[in-house]
């Protein structure tokens, strides 16, 4: 395993004079995924302080332009393991586990000092395979980040060792920081790690390699140049990356993978880092109403009233107090048909309350949803940005 050296931003480690391409720039919701080689030295076991700073300078300029960042890092069982005197051979499944549990506390308190120097606040989240999967635990976790993010806290990520074992398991943050981008509808998703992008063949091979600096489509081809490319550097290597890329592109993020061996390295993309893009055929908006709309069996559907249906034309959510009829057995966050007073479809929505609590709420005011359940829920029925209308 090579060390991960920390240079500085030079000439020779971007392209000549590159411009960054819009996907960077025009990006307003950007999950930074970090390997554990990037931020743990490998010979000390120690946190790379100096590159971590460069790294959180980088991201307050981010959100300071108004960018929401979202941070997945590894690192943890990098940092516990040193901590543990693990020594250098691989560590069993319950030796990871302990030492994540040792070295996580580590790596959030060294988020927390660095974007605190920033007047930034950072947040710890850890997820397990299941709370991406499981429609309730995903969307706790999506409000999460999203409650965070509207008040400019760092979410910071990684998964939750300690109760992932071998079969429940991400076991590489590639594939969990896809899965995060998608679940929060990222437009960028930027994979940091000790390799520059995608190679035809792997650079170390001997055989002539070239540099993809762009993929639409991961075809047979793209798979298996991250075949031939694994690498130990990390834990994933090139193929849990290409993983991650047909996530992020079916959920309509743009992804793209770096190197974060330079400091600064979310700055060296601003300057046209070399790097290889892989772009989205539409955006996180269309993806997820194109989910919505046609990949999700409704179960249940909405009656609403002619008050309602104007409201939805004119862009708005749909409220509890414009729906006459709730039918089906549904879940919160099920998808639902809405139907307006005569019985057609309008739309598709994911609905906010199963369908117990709608019935129970159709038809009063959002306000006394409250006092009608007990307990504090959202205002919508189905908000407009889970809901797509088939007729305009
Ligand atoms: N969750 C692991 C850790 O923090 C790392 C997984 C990975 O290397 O991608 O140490």
């Amino acid at each position: 395993m090579t060390k991960a050296r920390t240079k500085t931003v030079s000439p020779h480690n971007r392209s000549a004079g590159a411009p960054s391409r819009p996907e960077w720039r025009n990006a307003r919701r950007v999950v930074v995924k970090i390997g554990s080689s990037l931020l743990v030295d490998r010979a000390s076991g120690q946190l790379k302080a100096g590159w971590l700073e460069s790294l959180a300078d980088d991201v307050a300029h981010l959100v300071h332009h108004g960018k929401d960042v979202v941070i997945v890092s590894s690192g943890a069982i990098a940092l516990g393991r040193n901590m543990l005197a693990f020594g250098k051979g691989a560590l069993a499944l319950e030796q990871s586990q302990a030492a994540a549990a040792v070295g996580q506390i580590s790596l959030a308190s060294a988020y927390q000092a660095v974007f605190k120097a920033h007047e930034l606040t950072a947040a710890q989240i850890l997820l397990t395979l299941g709370d991406t999967e499981e429609r309730r635990r995903y969307l706790n976790a999506r409000q999460t980040i999203e409650t965070l993010l509207a008040v400019h806290a760092i979410p910071v990520v990684n998964e939750n060792d300690t109760v992932a074992t071998a079969e429940i398991r991400y076991g590489d943050n590639d594939r969990l920081s896809a899965r995060v981008a998608s679940m929060i509808s990222a437009d960028c998703l930027v994979l940091l790690s000790d390799i520059d992008g995608l190679y035809t063949a792997p650079p170390s091979s001997g055989v002539a390699s070239a540099l993809v600096p762009e993929v639409r489509q991961i075809t047979p081809e793209i798979e298996a140049m991250a075949g031939a490319a694994g690498t130990a550097l990390s834990r994933g290597g090139m193929v849990t990356k290409i993983e991650a890329a047909k996530i992020a592109l079916s959920s309509g993020t743009n992804m793209v993978i770096t190197s974060g061996t330079v400091e600064h390295p979310l700055r060296a993309l601003d300057l046209g880092a070399t790097c290889t893009w892989f772009l989205a055929p539409s955006d996180p908006v269309t993806a997820r109403k194109r989910w919505i709309a046609g990949q999700l069996e409704p179960k249940g559907s909405l009656h609403i009233d002619a008050g309602a249906e104007k409201a939805l034309l004119a862009g708005k959510s749909l409220l509890p107090a414009g729906v006459t009829k709730a039918e089906g057995s549904f879940e919160r966050g099920d998808a639902v048909v809405i139907r307006g007073a005569d019985g057609r479809e309008l739309g598709r929505g994911l609905v906010a309350y199963a369908r117990t609590d709608a019935a129970r709420i159709i038809g009063k005011k959002s306000r006394d949803i409250a006092a009608i359940l007990g307990h504090e829920g959202r205002a919508e029925l189905v908000h407009r940005d889970d809901m797509v209308l088939s007729r305009f």
